[in-house]
């Protein structure tokens, strides 16, 4: 029988004893995560499924799948659309204490009794948050003319891709006037 999904992502290790290998399903809401964004509106819980195994005495190594849906504006039509937001993370946590130690950037601590990963999940996400995210590679945007929708409408403004109206040629105007002459 599967286990409650919990509402937490933080564990307490005395539950997980030496070399025990452990799985969990959690879902957390993104507000308690802190992921509150003005240009990114996560929609749906974080759903993680959290494997937990200690590794000798102290050692445990986590791995976390995650998943989440966010609402975002798309870049080129400003039309906000939905899309998916996967991230999976392994990491192995030693205890200790992370800010009073030189921290290396792929160590991780816990206190040896209760373990977190929210931190790891809020940045895992946030890492998949496309810094330039569209509604589709196919998004025509808005005429930077008229303001059309292009997914939608045609213009009939030039688009910067059209060759613009050759400037008139000094030369081609003098050799004019020659001839008139
Ligand atoms: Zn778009
Ligand atoms: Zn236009």
């Amino acid at each position: 029988m599967k286990e409650d999904v919990r509402d937490t992502l933080v564990f307490d290790m005395k539950d997980l004893r030496h070399e025990d290998f452990k799985t969990f399903e959690a879902r957390v809401s993104p507000a308690s995560l802190g992921l509150n964004y003005e240009e990114v509106e996560f929609i749906k819980p974080v759903s993680c499924a959290v494997q937990l195994f200690r590794q000798g005495n102290d050692n445990v190594y986590v791995a976390a799948d995650i998943e989440t849906k966010m609402s975002v504006e798309c870049r080129r039509c400003i039309h906000p659309f939905e899309a998916n937001i996967t991230t999976t993370f392994a990491l192995l946590f030693a205890v200790g204490n992370e800010t009073l130690r030189q921290k290396e950037a792929d160590e991780h601590y816990y206190d040896g009794e209760t373990l977190d990963i929210s931190e790891n999940v809020r940045q895992g996400l946030i890492l998949e948050i496309p810094a330039w995210p569209l509604c589709s590679e196919m998004c025509k945007g808005l005429c930077t003319e008229c303001g059309a929708e292009l997914n939608h409408e045609a213009c009939s403004c030039a688009t910067p891709d059209e060759p613009a109206v050759a400037a008139a040629n000094p030369f081609s105007v003098l050799s004019k006037m020659l001839e008139n002459n």
